[in-house]
């Protein structure tokens, strides 16, 4: 579904993003996986390493609009062309109100926000000299319900379906599509240490009846990175078993 196409996935080095790595890969695509340190980039490039030449690793920092435009265009030197970007880097918190410093809440909106806005900058203006190309997000089921504390985290997701609803307004006529993609509880590093009683609660809760696969995500990731989805453009998909809270 994505043979010929090159994608950069932030936060691609472990979690959601390795499994929408692997997905791209296995369909055909170039993928170079963003991570914050070469340390972890390197663990995930070995992780990946059947994949060969098409896979690459960079980690510029997503906040600084100079070396995020250096490495995407060391990607597209390298690959031929920039046809998807996934935002999917992101930290969450479960601080109370009265415990949030400032600085915590400014990194969450540094990360899951500000991020999104330098990367999809940087992207869109490759991609609309090429002639097009995807966009996606990772929002959170916590952009339409909200949670009971962390309001930082929430806040940034619905700023992140914010982006996604007006850019893919403003960058149709570029033939830029974009979507975002909103997990429910999804089975990485968080969810893997947590007590099993405490998984099987929360799973009891999902009307599916378990906690989402990394790769029950990533498959949502193909499809609306491929042409199969040439028509949708400035949508919010929910991946949450039906999810409530
Ligand atoms: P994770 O912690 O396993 O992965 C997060 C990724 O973001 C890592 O690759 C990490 O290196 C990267 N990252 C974090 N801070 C960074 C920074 N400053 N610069 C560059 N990269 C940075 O978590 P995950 O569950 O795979 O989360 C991926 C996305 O999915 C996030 O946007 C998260 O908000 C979203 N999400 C997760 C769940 C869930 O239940 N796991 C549910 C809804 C949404």
């Amino acid at each position: 579904m994505l043979k010929n196409k090159t994608a950069i996935i932030t936060g691609g080095t472990r979690g959601i993003g390795l499994a929408i790595a692997k997905k791209y890969l296995e369909q055909g695509a170039c993928v170079a996986v963003a991570g914050s340190r070469q340390e972890t980039v390197d663990k995930a490039l070995l992780s990946l390493k059947e994949y060969g030449e098409r896979v690459t690793g960079i980690c510029p920092d997503l906040c600084n609009p100079e070396e995020v435009a250096a490495a995407f265009a060391s990607v597209k030197e390298k690959f031929g062309s920039l046809d998807i970007l996934v935002n999917n880097a992101g930290i969450s918190s479960a601080t109370k109100l009265y415990d949030y410093s400032l600085e915590e809440f400014t990194k969450l909106l540094d990360v899951n926000v500000k991020a999104v806005f330098v990367c999809s900058q940087a992207a869109a203006r490759i991609m609309r000299e090429q002639g097009g190309g995807v966009i996606l997000n990772t929002s959170s089921m916590v952009s339409e319900y909200g949670q009971p504390s962390g309001c930082g985290y929430p806040a940034t997701k619905f700023a992140v379906n914010g982006l996604t609803k007006s850019l893919a307004r403003e960058l149709a006529k570029d033939n830029i599509r974009m979507n975002a993609v909103a997990p429910g509880v999804t089975r990485t590093d968080m969810v893997a240490a947590l007590p099993a009683d405490t998984v099987a609660r929360i799973s009891a809760g999902i009307p599916l009846g378990r906690v989402g696969e990394p790769e029950d995500v990533a498959e949502a990731f193909v499809y609306l990175a491929s042409d199969k989805a040439s028509y949708v453009t400035g949508t919010v998909l929910k991946v949450d078993g039906a999810a409530m809270t």
